[in-house]
Order: C-alpha cells, then structure tokens, then sequence
C-alpha cells in the first residue's frame, strides 16, 4: 500500500503477540503508512475515519513472521545427500555450490522469498557464504529479488576462508581469502546496510561456521561488526562432529571457542545451538546472545534437539529458521511453528512448549535476534505494520 494510506483489518481474531499476550476473539488492525495505528476488540472505532477495509472475517491476524537462517541459494539444489550428515552432505555438495552464479542465484532467490511469502513470513535473513571466484555479485542479486518481493531482507554477508588444504572441510576451490571478505563485508554494508527503524535491508557479519571459517577471520569479522554497528551471525553446535572439530583442533567446545573469539553477545544470534552444555546455555542468557531455531532442517539432518525450554528459561532470544531449502525441502517457515512445538515436546514432554510461545519464536523471538524487537515481532500501535492474515474457516481448523 502507499506509505500514507489508511487501512483497516476487521472482523478477524487477533493475536497480538505482546509481553501480556493479549488475544482478541474479534478484532481490528488500524495500519497507516508503514506503520500499524490501533489494535483492538470488536470493529474498528468510528475515529479512525475512511480507510480501505479488509474483511478479515475467517481468518486471524497475527505479526508477520520473522525467518532468523536461510541459504536461498540453496533452493536449486534441494533433495540430493538425503541420508547424510552434516559433514556428508556438505562434502556432497560443495562441488555443485561452487558453480553457482547470478543467474542461478536470482531464480533461488525468488523460489526461496516467495516460498517465505506464502507462509506468513514478512522478514527474513539471508546467510550467504559462497562466493565462488567468477560468480557474479551474488548479494547484489538477491537484494534485488528481495526488494522486488517487498519482503523484508538481512542479507548476512558469510564467507569461508578454511579450506581443506588448512583442515577445514570445504573444497579450497568455494574460500576465499580473508582480506577480501572483509573488504567486501564493508562494501555491502555501505551499499545495502540502513539503519533506520523501518529498515527494508539490514546487512549483518556472517562466517560460515568454526570448521570452515579461521578464528583469524572471525575475530576480524566482530571487529568490523562492531565498528560499523551491525549483527554479527554464524553457525554453533549444530552437531557432534563439530564438537569433536573444536575439541580437537582448539580444545575448546564450540561455544567456549565461540566466546573467547568475541562471539557471545546481544548483537549475534547464532544457527542451530543444538549441542549445549549447561554452562553454555546460562551463558547465552547472560550475554543475551540470540538462537535462530531450524527444527526442520535438524531433523532432516538428524542433528539432534535444540534445548530451546532451557535456553528460553534462561532469558536467551530464540527465533525459528527453515534453513537452506537442501536441508529443509520445503523452506516455508509456518510449518516450522508446528515442528518447533512437536520436536520440543519430543525433547521435554508435553508441557515443554505451549502453541503460543511457538508463535511467540517465530515473531517476538525472532524480531529480538535481529535486533529489531522494538519494530518488529508484535502487533502494537507505533510498530511496522507486517501482519499476517491466517485462513481458519477451511476444513483444516473445522471443530477445532
Ligand atoms: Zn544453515
């Protein structure tokens, strides 16, 4: 809609998502410009005057969700390595990932964005991290396709410097050097990076992952994060292999490994943090470092179980995220609500998560992991106006 129009959402129940939770059977959403203007019970008051009027009758209005990690890139390549692990899999497709190039790029991205779109999603990452030599500007790309969609977009400009000639596990042929991936961070950050609270692009710092990033480019990486005062995302303890890489090769779990890099914190949230510790998960509540939770993707991969219970009780911000289409299939990020309540409860038994703290991961959680809860994540007067309009009248909900 144009930036000055007003807008009424009537008749649908609300789930606002706010700290005291408030639901409304029935109820309006008042959106003026990019920004939402009243939420409340009943129809919509009689003060807010003519506005183009939505019938949400049916449906119920929730904010949009919010997609914390994500290879889009990864779409064309969905359903290959089905029965590896992570390191399987990786090492079975390295090869294909290093031909990618604009072209291929652009049409993942839109597939990937669109398969977002259509599942309430209205703000997503993007973890890039392949740069083949040759391949075009790859992140330029993907903006565009973003910007297009009108999706909301943080592409985390990855890199990878360890290759398997230096212990790391990916070809030598996808790292680049370091130098050049932090000159080439900065310049993304001034081309795409905006600041301001209704932000449409936000860039963070993204290294791939401790097995294939060297602590050098990590620690440079947070420096330059910090300097320029954007977010800073990886990979952690998505699975055993990587906890004994770390305890081999620095003597340290990943997340030790992590913090003494200068990896902890409130401006990084990391993928998967399957594999912790007690120590470790009190030390994400203490340092505020967020977990971006991809229960699909896990499963698929048989990575385990996030301790998404005990990370939430010890005050850490936890999203959800599909993941790369080639670990996930499917890349809609609706259905990750559901798994994150089933894989929860596999975890920590029926009461290990309620359907409306799932729904609180994928908005509030996530807005919090991206440094934009202030924005994003609840439906509230004076935040962006990204809702979520869900159909309940079809046979799926019927009796329920
Ligand atoms: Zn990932």
């Amino acid at each position: 809609m144009s930036a000055t129009g007003r807008l009424v959402i009537e008749g649908c129940a609300v789930a606002t998502v706010d700290a005291a939770s408030t639901e409304h059977a029935a109820g309006h959403v008042v959106v003026e410009g990019d920004r939402i203007l009243a939420v409340g019970a009943g129809p919509c008051p009689e003060e807010f005057g003519p506005a183009v009027l939505v019938d949400g009758r049916g449906c119920l209005a929730t904010p949009g969700l919010v997609n914390c990690h994500h290879h889009l890139y990864q779409w064309i390549t969905r359903g290959l390595a089905q029965q590896g692990t992570l390191f399987q899999w990786l090492t079975e497709l390295y090869p294909i990932w290093a031909r990618l190039d604009v072209d291929m790029e652009a049409a993942a991205a839109r597939a990937a964005l669109a398969a977002l779109l259509v599942s309430g999603c209205s703000t997503t990452t993007d973890h890039h991290y392949l740069f083949p030599a040759g391949a075009g500007d790859l992140l330029a790309a993907e903006v565009e396709v973003a910007t297009g969609l009108g999706i909301r977009f943080h592409p985390c400009r990855g890199s990878m410097d360890l290759g398997r000639s230096q212990g790391g596990l990916p070809p030598d042929e996808v790292v680049e050097d370091p130098d050049a991936v932090l000159a080439a961070t900065e310049a993304a950050i001034d081309r795409f990076h905006d600041p301001a609270p209704e932000a449409m692009v936000r860039v963070a710092v993204a290294p791939c992952s401790p097995f294939t990033a060297s602590g050098e480019l990590m620690r440079r990486s947070a420096e330059l994060a910090r300097r320029r005062g954007v977010r800073m995302h990886t990979h952690l303890a998505e699975t055993v292999d990587e906890e004994a890489f770390c305890r081999e090769r620095f003597g340290r779990t990943p997340t030790e490994y992590l913090d003494e890099l200068g990896w902890l914190g409130d401006d990084v949230w990391l993928a998967h943090c399957i594999h912790l510790d007690d120590g470790a998960v009190r030390r994400f509540g203490a340092t505020g470092t967020g977990v971006a939770h991809c229960p699909s993707s896990n499963a698929r991969l048989g990575a385990g179980m996030a301790r998404v219970a005990d990370l939430l009780a010890a005050g850490a911000p936890v999203g959800l995220g599909v993941d790369g289409a080639a670990s996930n299939e499917a890349g809609q990020l609706g259905p990750e609500l559901r798994q994150a309540l089933l894989v929860a409860r596999l975890r920590g038994g029926p009461a290990a998560l309620t359907a409306r703290q799932a729904l609180a991961l994928g908005t509030a959680g996530g807005a919090r992991c991206l440094g934009r809860a202030g924005e994003l994540g609840s439906l509230e007067p004076g935040k962006l106006a990204d809702v979520a309009l869900w159909r309940l009248d079809g046979p799926g909900h019927a009796d329920v």
